[in-house]
């Protein structure tokens, strides 16, 4: 039997097909979240070639922030919830969790059972999320995906000391303008994202493994950031940015099992 995990965030849609709670049999991610056409096509893109339709699904777990939009879906679950499950299946030891998504950020602690034992979000402010990282991408024009390649070229940090997105930008305007070079205000721009995110992770204690996920862990240079703000090695989930869709599958598959077995 299929289920289905859909994430639609406030930036990216994200989907997972699981096969018996095991085997992924399809996943796909567009760089466009809820409120857009990503919800609709990240299901046309999860199909894509499976043989497989909605129909075929026992149950549809759907989470993230546009969770409530999604038509059909059995159950909705929290993303905080979901990324747990999802890395508590792949990667067993982890016992804090640092999402960076588009418009928010959440540390979580787990306990060697998976289950979450405290959890901090940051979900009122730009900086230290995503939202930062494609502002200052654009100002420094360098795309998102090749960010981390410029952090590694970094000759020194350039600080960003502003704690403000908008006067970020201005700081970061006015660095390039005076003619530093670009790679270290990129180093600069991490080290912001990554003070912020650890900052969150003090507040529910680091304990290893520590672990990331969300779409700003495909950056390595917030990775690297981190992993120096911490003084401690940090695993990045693989398919990071699938880690929510992922878990809402694995939860699909317990409930479907739960109400078969009643
Ligand atoms: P949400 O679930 O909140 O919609 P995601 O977890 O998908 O957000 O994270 C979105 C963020 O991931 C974007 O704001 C962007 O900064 C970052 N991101 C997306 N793709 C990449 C990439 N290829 N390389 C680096 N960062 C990326």
């Amino acid at each position: 039997m299929y289920t289905l995990g859909i994430d639609i965030g406030s930036s990216s849609s994200k989907a997972v097909i699981l096969e018996d709670g095991q085997r992924t049999v399809a996943e796909a991610a567009v760089q466009v979240g809820t409120g857009t056409s990503g919800p609709s096509r990240v299901l046309e893109e999860v199909f894509a070639g499976t043989g497989l339709t909605r129909a075929d699904m026992a149950f549809t777990v759907a989470t993230g922030y546009g969770r409530f939009s999604i038509e059909g879906a059995d159950k909705q679950i929290s993303e905080i919830t979901c990324h747990a499950k999802g890395i508590h299946h792949l990667i067993p030891d982890a016992r804090t969790i640092i999402d960076i998504g588009g418009q928010d950020a959440k540390a979580i602690q787990l306990d060697s059972r998976g289950n979450i034992s405290k959890f901090v979000m940051n979900d009122k402010c730009a900086a230290g999320t995503g939202r930062f990282l494609d502002v200052m991408s654009r100002v420094l024009e360098i795309p998102l995906d090749k960010m981390g390649e410029a952090h590694f070229r970094a000759t020194e940090v350039a600080p960003v000391s502003s704690t403000c997105t908008v006067f970020a930008e201005s700081e970061v305007i006015s660095q390039l303008s005076k003619g530093l070079p670009r790679e270290n205000i990129v180093a600069g721009v991490h080290q912001s994202v990554a003070s912020k995110a650890c900052a969150l992770a003090y507040r529910v204690g680091v304990e290893p493994a520590v672990v990331m996920c969300g779409g700003v862990a495909q950056n390595p240079g917030v990775v690297d950031a981190m992993e120096k703000e911490l003084g401690q090695s940090i695993i990045v989930a693989p398919h990071p940015q699938l880690t929510g869709a992922l878990g809402a599958a694995l939860l699909a598959y317990e409930t479907w099992k739960k109400e078969h077995q009643a």
